[in-house]
């Protein structure tokens, strides 16, 4: 825990765990321990009750009613807008595209930004600890235009080689594209000097923010990269909620990626003229009260500091990996200096996919499978891991039982 950290006060779990009502359910007879936070975020009261407010009393369209509920659905809709944008440390709301989700934002920018610059002998560059929604998009811009992906290295404890990267930035790379916190290894990308040296290159930079946005602070000025992805459901939002954040002038050179409603400023069959941004990329009737409810969330997170959420799991991190070690014959990927609190791990003897069904029957939660990275799978050279990835809302109680599961399940499959 470096010194800023330490000067946090963590937060109470039992002062919070409250707020999240399905934390107090039990799974097989048992209390569940819900380790599987990277995958989907539990949902605060703040947040149900927030959706289930917009839907009994302003259900409405947005930017179409003039009547009193339009009204208020409009305003509670670009007020998630308002309050995303503070979060993320943009300029301007209008710089905030608002999406589905990572995925969804990832898409509309290989294809509205990197397919019309793409040419033949052009790269874009990733990292080998990449999502699958940080690769498959920018292969399909590259199917189409050419162009090639490029792939920087990481060490064997999950750290990227921020020289080889630099090393990669050559004039054929129209856009480094690369995570800021690894959903595998849980490892902290140094996004401010990466995004520096695309900057010094010419080459724009996104980000994928997906599992840093729920922990740790954020100011994408700061950052300095063009491009910034979040998605809500791993942030105390519902799922079908993210946000593109991007600078001004990229969302004002870019096409539309969707066409339809909502999205034009003039439609008649000799042309159509477009919308201003963010709204030219929004076409059709949005997720409005999944954005309600995301903004609930930011409001949530923000009241109880990212700072403090970001001390409260490193704590929660180092107390579950030292604890984890104990474990004979537990291997864990992503030993990185700067990591976030996800644990992916393998025991000798013992398939992931059966621990975690065993896991699951004593109570907890952990996730088994390629975690949509088979790259950094086959870097290090297995099928699959299981993940425990914690939340402020866990406790040091649930670590020891997760561990005494896994000692009671390691005996039961050796
Ligand atoms: N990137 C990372 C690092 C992720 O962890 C995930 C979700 N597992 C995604 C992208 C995709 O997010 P979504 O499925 O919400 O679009």
């Amino acid at each position: 825990m470096n010194a800023k950290m330490n000067s946090i006060q963590p937060l109470d779990p039992q002062a919070v765990r409250p707020d999240f009502p399905v934390l107090a359910r039990q799974v097989h007879g048992k209390p569940l321990i819900y380790l599987d936070s990277a995958n989907t975020g539990q949902k605060p009261l703040a947040v149900i009750h927030a959706m289930d407010r917009f839907l009994r009393e302003s259900n409405a369209n947005v930017a179409r009613a003039v009547h009193q509920l339009g009204e208020e659905a409009t305003s509670a809709y670009e007020g998630a807008r308002d309050k995303l944008a503070e979060f993320m440390g943009a300029n301007h709301r209008d710089e905030l595209v608002f999406t589905s989700g990572t995925t969804h934002a990832i898409n509309l920018v290989a294809y509205s930004f990197a397919m019309p610059r793409l040419e033949p002998g052009d790269t874009i560059l990733v990292t080998q600890m990449e999502h699958h929604a940080n690769i498959v998009p920018w292969q399909l811009a590259c199917e189409r235009t050419g162009a090639t992906l490029k792939v920087a290295p990481i060490t064997e404890s999950g750290e990227l080689i921020v020289d080889k990267f630099i090393d990669l930035l050559t004039p054929d790379v129209k856009l480094a594209a690369f995570t800021h916190v690894s959903n595998v290894l849980g490892t902290i990308n140094p996004v401010r000097a990466l995004a520096r040296a695309c900057r010094k290159h010419g080459i724009p930079s996104l980000i994928d923010g997906s599992q840093a946005a729920p922990h740790l602070p954020l100011d994408v000025k700061a950052i300095g990269c063009d491009f910034y992805v979040i998605t809500g459901h791993k942030m105390a939002g519902p799922t079908g909620t993210g946000v593109l954040w991007a600078r001004k002038e990229h969302l004002q050179s870019m096409p539309p990626f969707f066409g339809g409603g909502d999205m034009i400023r003039k439609v008649s069959f000799s042309g159509t003229t477009y919308a201003d941004p963010p709204h030219k990329f929004e076409a059709g009737t949005p997720n409005i009260c999944g954005f309600v409810g995301l903004g609930a969330a930011v409001d949530y997170l923000s009241s109880l500091g990212m700072a403090r959420i970001e001390a409260t799991e490193h704590a929660l991190l180092e107390y579950a990996t030292a604890a984890l070690q104990q474990v004979p014959g537990l291997r864990i990927f992503g030993q990185a200096a700067h990591k976030a609190a996800v644990i992916s791990f393998l025991i000798d003897g013992t398939q992931s996919h059966d621990l975690a069904t065993m896991l699951d029957l004593q109570g907890v939660a952990v996730r088994s499978g390629h975690h949509c990275a088979h790259p950094l799978m086959d870097f290090y050279g297995v099928p699959a891991t299981a993940r425990a990835s914690l939340a402020f809302y866990n406790t040091r109680e649930e670590i020891d039982r997760f561990v005494e599961a896994i000692e009671k399940v390691r005996g039961m499959l050796a």
